[in-house]
């Protein structure tokens, strides 16, 4: 069964329809890199996928829940998932161990003590052991993304989104980042990745999806999505960010 499934996926904000028929599926262990212009519907299409958005119409099932289920219990969905943003979101007033206990304590109910010690494992996880007592606004931002990524893991998710996880970063911050991205995926981890990265989609996705306007214009291997793009729309994108 796919990990994630969406047919037919459209979202309007008022007049405005920003996805205008999605269809893909990520299958487990894959990681998919979603690439197109600024505008295009790919955070949308992230945050109706946690139910971040209500869809206007059609079908999205993370394993074998249908999110777009009236019914559904979106606190469950979202526990499945774990999102990491452009913005790293970390809660300035705790230090970096308790950021990644909170809600293990408080959604997952578990305790403190099996709280800390997935924490502890998580921080080595992205390389930073060692900013455990640290607050957020000591670290990097590069340091502060790899905490929202720890914090993420921490929750156990079946699989993980990412809306340009980079694109706040200055460049030099940016690889760090990127290795762990790279380290999960090769783990075997489940990503769905919206990045402007090429040479990262290139060499860790298994499958490219370029989005224009609401739409999927074209997707395939990396190889052949990013190298030799079929479509002129494609073309054209990645002339303006390669
Ligand atoms: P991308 O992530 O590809 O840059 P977005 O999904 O953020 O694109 O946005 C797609 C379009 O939807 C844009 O025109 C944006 O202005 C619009 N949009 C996004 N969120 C909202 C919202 N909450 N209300 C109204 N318009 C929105
Ligand atoms: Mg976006």
């Amino acid at each position: 069964m796919s990990t994630i499934e969406v047919s037919d996926l459209h979202k309007s904000f008022g007049d405005l329809e920003v996805l205008r028929g999605i269809d893909f599926r990520v299958e487990p262990t894959e990681v998919v890199c979603v690439i197109g212009p600024s505008g295009s519907g790919k955070s949308t299409l992230l945050r109706c996928i946690n139910l971040l958005e209500q869809p206007t119409s059609g079908t999205i099932r993370v394993g074998d829940v249908e999110v777009t289920d009236p019914d559904v219990d979106i606190d469950a969905v979202r526990r499945r998932i774990g999102m990491v943003f452009q913005a790293f979101n970390l809660f300035p007033h705790l230090t970096v161990l308790r950021n990644l206990t909170i809600a293990q304590q408080r959604v997952l109910r578990r305790s403190k003590k099996d709280a800390d010690r997935v924490a502890r494992d998580n921080l080595a996880r992205v390389g930073l052991a060692e900013k455990e007592t640290s607050y957020p606004a000591q670290l990097s931002g590069g340091q502060q993304q790899r905490v929202a990524i720890a914090r993420a893991l921490s929750m156990g998710p079946d699989l993980m989104l990412f809306d340009e996880p980079t694109s706040a970063l200055d460049p030099e911050l940016v690889g760090d980042v990127l290795a762990v991205m790279r380290k999960l995926a090769g783990e075997g981890m489940t990503m769905l990745v919206v990045t402007h990265e090429m040479s990262f989609a290139r060499e860790v996705a298994d499958r490219v999806v370029f989005m224009d306007d609401g739409v999927i214009v074209e997707e395939g291997d990396p190889a052949q999505v990013i190298g030799n793009p079929r479509h002129e729309r494609t073309r054209t994108f990645l002339r303006r960010v390669l």
